[in-house]
């Protein structure tokens, strides 16, 4: 037997798991389920070396094929850089044809490292950092009891960059709510300019039942926005990235509603720019067909134009106009409500 943890990122589907901490050791962010209910804990390097131990055995004759590794939970940076250190070793003396070793950082402990501990972490094998930094706006990072602060995500980012690891900075449209939505883009792309990370991955902000949001919604202190609000947000943030080897990545989580947007900033900026503005561009009621075709879960990847289709509109207008009529932002309610069903479960039912 072998421990694994909740969650991992989606371009990690095919690597070995191994837990290296329990849990996230900050576990206070109000738009988190993942850990809440669970406690962090560290682990030994024994007992992750065991558990490395029994996973090679059961891979058996099969352990050849392994090429890459995700080292669990939120924040595996937060161990001394010698535990790591010997950790990786560990894997790579192991599973002899793994090239690809990643892991999940605060920016709070990515900060308190120093470019030589991750040149020294790269030296052993560790190839890419996936990171939260979901807003480069100091009010909507405090808002969200995020724990870390502009300053934290430049320097962390700024040091795993010049020691040479890739580096996948995760932002959140949406999360900043209607009144610091201007903030929130203009902000994260002045921050991702400095860093200039390998990857920027998009997470579009959806809200659990159980978040403690929902109660600063009834309390009028948090206002969340719409499908075409959040997509003008990315557009703004888009436009004021500048052109950078950067790869912009929408395509690899369903919660975005315009999945195609994706590339590179240096070579794709304006093809990107080009089908959010084709979004915008559609009717409110083009623009409803769209989100709940997506938000059903059955039209990922499709293209914007299939709601010019008068066919495929007409299938959707009777419904969009039901819950139109049934409440007050009766669509926005039942998107949203959609949206948070692809979040995962905490493990309490009193999330405060
Ligand atoms: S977003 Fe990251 S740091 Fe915040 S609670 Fe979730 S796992 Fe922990």
């Amino acid at each position: 037997m072998y421990e694994q943890g909740p969650i991992r990122p989606p371009s990690e589907a095919s690597s070995l798991l191994v837990r290296v901490t329990r849990n996230c050791p900050w576990n206070r962010c109000l738009m988190c389920p993942a850990y809440k209910g669970t406690t962090f804990s560290k682990r030994t390097v024994d007992e992750v070396k065991s558990d490395i131990d029994v996973m090679a055995k059961e891979h058996g004759p099969y352990f050849d094929r392994i090429t890459s590794a995700f080292l669990q939970d939120a924040d595996t940076l937060i161990i001394p850089a010698g535990e790591l250190l010997e950790i990786i070793k560990y894997v790579k003396m192991k599973f002899p044809n793994i090239t690809r070793i990643t892991t999940y950082a605060r920016a709070k402990s990515m900060k308190k490292k120093s470019v030589d501990s991750y040149k020294a972490l790269k030296q052993a094998g560790l190839t890419r950092i996936h990171t939260g930094m979901e807003s480069g706006s100091a009010r909507v990072l405090k808002m969200i009891k995020k724990g870390s602060t502009p300053e934290d995500i430049v320097t962390g980012g700024l040091r795993v960059m010049e020691a040479g690891i890739s580096l996948s900075e995760y932002i959140m449209p949406g999360v900043g709510g209607k009144p610091l939505s201007e903030e929130h883009a203009l902000e994260t792309a002045r921050l991702l300019n400095i860093i200039r990370p390998d990857y920027i991955r998009v997470r579009t902000f959806a809200m659990h039942p159980k978040s403690p949001m929902q109660k600063m919604v009834k309390e009028g202190a948090f206002i969340p926005m719409n499908d075409e609000e959040i997509v003008a947000e990315i557009r703004l943030l888009v436009s004021n990235l500048d052109e950078m080897h950067s790869h912009f990545r929408c395509g690899d989580f369903s919660l975005n509603l315009l999945m195609g947007v994706d590339g590179y900033l240096d070579s794709q900026k304006d093809d990107m720019l080009q089908e959010l503005d084709s979004y915008l561009s559609l009717t409110k009621r083009q623009k409803q067909a769209y989100s709940l075709l997506h938000r059903s879960g059955h039209y990922f990847h499709r293209p914007i134009d299939l709601v010019n289709d008068k066919k495929v509109l007409d299938q959707v207008s009777n419904d969009i106009e039901r819950l139109e009529k049934g409440a007050e932002d009766g669509f926005d309610k039942y998107i949203h409500e959609l949206m948070s069903y692809q979040l995962p479960q905490p493990q309490t039912d009193d999330w405060t």
